[in-house]
């Protein structure tokens, strides 16, 4: 039963249960049957006052986000009419909320009268983060509880806040001990008698109200992305002018309307894809690999520096070996300094930073590995030397131990060889700077035991990074798409584009950066040295030279001052005229008549061209599901988060559609790159999109 009901002397306690997180579940029946006990104890002559509560460790974390795409029309309705059915009560409701209270499920308590909360509870309302608004009154009855202001706070910003504050804005009534049930069930006794107390009928105070008003309209992102934000206000707004009917009849239209508009539904698949990759296809879920208790990394570059801040921050000790003293120095000055600032700028307590440095150690031997339970290597990018430092830790790392490279495009298969325990080698590649990136590409060698990835998945989890599973291939999932990616923005250049131009447009598209800055940020001599290597591997290629004579002429970006652009000026990029000049007559010296290239032509070649790529990716099997592309991109290489990932985007656009641009690139200028990809053209041709392919992940 998800709900259960008992009376003690004078109290109905309702407790509903859906685990882990108390999802208000209109296909579990749980606002139905919230609603049945609820009539049921408030016709009961027995019960003066009625206490809401949940089981778990949290009272509910809000609507189930799985159930929005099956069937929009009924996701709202339940817990809708369960708060009509809340207003209409005679008797006062208490919600006792242990751990916390989110999204749907903080719309439930603010429908009762009173809220007593655990002091470690959080509350807020998310919808933002997923392209919605509250739709079940939150955007009416938060403001009644706290004034305008706060509202519009706490639902443009998405973010939750603690007990100690909901309670000072007078979202909370009390705070409880431990035991939350039992102290609403007293205060429920001590407010009996005072009779209802309803959000809906509370004053409204707009105190501030319109200068926050327009101060969160002034900040919501432009174009579709921040149509979430807008129509929040928006409902808010309503609620002001028109009172709490007709600003809930304002509420539930933009709900409805923002529920099947193209931004949320990107934003629900990259919210599930996101929970989903850790589900990893043909992994026995049992295999859940124990909690790792200590790391080890054996380099101390950026990578390895990165990487220590990131485990130290989950609260896990870690040493740091280096050949190397100096470089050792460095990584130990960095840290020190990357906490000093966090703590500077507030955002680590000083208590907390000191608890962080102390988890990192630095040695200057490898046998410092013993008692790892993972062991990651981040030395130079060179076979000769990861094979020096795998030969080592053959013979001293703890048995059982997780040994895992962080190389971009070296092979995995390769590296395990030089061990007698290929079992236990896996790629560990992270992303820079690897403290801040939430992306772990989880590399899976043909010898990686079962047990290995579970744990390596585990740890990924326990440093809070996504980690998502590729399969050995050159640049795994991220960088074997990016390169195709790349090969479009120089061929929109050699072909009529320029580079801001091209910029431009993907960022219009939503890319946090277009292709060309990224290059400059990350440093063209990386996708040199790579670029050096693929002519001798692929000679018959033809490849754009751009690139080439810019790292030629020593502008390797950002980190010399110059590259496709000036960074004179803080840091921030200049269009040189200069580079215009060498694009102009790098198309000359090709023979080609530059065209005026549109900005739509920009961004479905560049989008295309990872689409393409990713699905020859899931025929390779490198990736299991669409899903796992989609999350690679979105939290790696800044795709915009409100279109989901390319695969589910070029699902959106349709797979005909996308198809048919593609057969036409393939015709023109280097269209040797535009082979369709065999799954894409039977995808297209069967009229099913990628997501089928998903399973029941996204
Ligand atoms: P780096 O040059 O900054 O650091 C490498 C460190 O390894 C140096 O401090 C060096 O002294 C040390 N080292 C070399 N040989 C050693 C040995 N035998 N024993 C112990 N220490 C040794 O390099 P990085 O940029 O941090 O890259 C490290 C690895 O991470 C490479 O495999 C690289 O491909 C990969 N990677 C880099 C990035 C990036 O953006 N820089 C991103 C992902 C992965």
């Amino acid at each position: 039963m998800p709900v259960k009901t008992h009376i003690e002397d004078g109290v109905g306690i309702i407790v509903f249960s859906n685990p882990p997180l108390n999802p208000i579940s209109a296909s579990a029946g749980i606002p139905q049957a919230i609603e049945a006990a609820l009539r049921a104890l408030d016709a009961d002559p027995q019960v003066n006052a009625v206490v809401l509560a949940a089981e778990g460790r949290m009272f509910s974390a809000g609507a189930d986000i799985a159930e929005f795409d099956k069937d929009p029309a009924a996701i709202a309705a339940p817990a809708r009419r369960l708060d009509d059915v809340l207003d209409g009560l005679t008797k006062p409701v208490i919600c006792a909320i242990q751990g916390g209270a989110l999204g749907g499920g903080l719309e439930l308590a603010l429908a009762t009268d009173y809220r007593i909360a655990t002091a470690d509870a959080k509350l807020g309302l998310p919808e933002v983060t997923l392209g919605l608004i509250p739709g079940a009154g939150g955007t009416q009855r938060l403001p009644r509880l706290t004034g305008v202001a706060q509202a519009v706070q706490l639902i443009s910003s998405g973010k939750a806040i603690g007990a100690a504050e909901a309670r000072r804005i007078g979202l909370l009534d009390a705070l409880a001990g431990d035991d939350v049930r039992a102290e609403a069930i007293a205060y429920a006794r001590s407010v009996a008698a005072d009779g209802r107390r309803r959000s809906r009928d509370r004053e409204l105070s707009n105190a501030g109200g319109p200068d926050v008003l327009a101060e969160a309209r002034g900040k919501a992102p432009r174009g579709a992305p921040g149509d979430a934000v807008r129509g929040a206000l928006d409902a808010i707004e309503a609620g002001v002018i028109l009172g709490f009917d007709g600003g809930l009849k304002a509420e539930y239209d933009i709900f409805d309307r923002l529920l099947v508009s193209e931004p949320a539904r990107g934003l629900r698949h990259a919210f599930l894809a996101e929970r989903a990759v850790a589900r990893v296809p043909g992994l026995d879920p049992a295999l859940n690999g124990d909690p790792v208790r200590s790391v080890a990394i054996i380099g101390s570059g950026t990578m390895g520096t990165g990487i220590a801040l990131a485990v130290a921050q989950a609260g896990l000790p870690v040493t740091v070996i280096d050949a190397n003293a100096a470089a050792l120095e460095r990584s130990r000055a960095s840290v020190e300094g990357t906490i000093t600032r966090a703590v500077e700028r507030g955002r680590l307590t000083q208590a907390a930073g000191l608890a962080q440095r102390a988890l990192i150690g630095f040695s200057l031997d490898i046998a410092s590995v013993r008692g790892a339970d993972v062991v990651i290597e981040a030395v130079f990018e060179d076979i000769a030397v990861k094979q020096q430092v795998f030969e080592a830790l053959d013979l001293l790392a703890d048995e059982g131990a997780v040994l895992a490279s962080n190389t971009s495009t070296l092979d995995v298969d390769r590296i395990a060889a030089f061990t007698s325990r290929p079992q236990s080698v896996i790629g560990m590649h992270f992303f820079s700077p690897a403290n801040i990136m939430r992306l772990l590409e989880v590399v899976r060698g043909e010898k990686t035991a079962p047990q290995t990835l579970a744990r390596a998945m585990t740890f990924a989890k326990q440093i809070r990074k996504v980690g998502v599973v590729s399969g050995v291939c050159d640049g795994f999932i991220g960088n074997r798409m990016f390169e195709e990616y790349l090969r479009q923005a120089y061929v929109l250049l050699e072909e009529g584009a320029l580079p801001q131009q091209v910029d431009a447009a993907m960022e219009a598209f939503g890319m946090a950066m277009g292709p060309l800055r990224t290059m400059d940020l990350a440093g063209q001599d990386i996708g040199w040295n790579i670029r050096k290597r693929r002519a001798v591997e692929q000679p018959d290629r033809p490849y754009s030279r751009i690139p080439d004579i810019i790292c030629e002429m020593g502008r390797f970006g950002q980190k010399t001052g110059a590259g496709y652009y000036l960074y004179g000026n803080g840091g921030k990029p200049e269009v040189d005229p200069a580079i215009d000049a060498l694009v102009v007559e790098q198309s000359h010296r090709l023979g080609i008549t530059r065209r005026s290239i549109s900005d739509e032509e920009i961004v479905e070649r560049c989008v295309y061209a990872l689409v393409n790529e990713g699905a020859r990716i899931l025929e390779d099997k490198i990736a299991a599901r669409p899903l796992d592309i989609d999350t690679v991109w979105v939290n790696g290489y800044g795709f915009p988060r409100f279109r989901g990932g390319p695969m589910f985007y070029a699902d959106r656009v349709g797979l005909p559609q996308v198809l048919s641009r593609i057969e036409a690139f393939a015709g023109a200028y280097q269209g040797w790159a535009w082979r369709p990809a065999d799954l894409l053209c039977r995808a297209a041709g069967a009229g099913t999109g990628f997501g089928t392919l998903n399973g029941d992940g996204a």
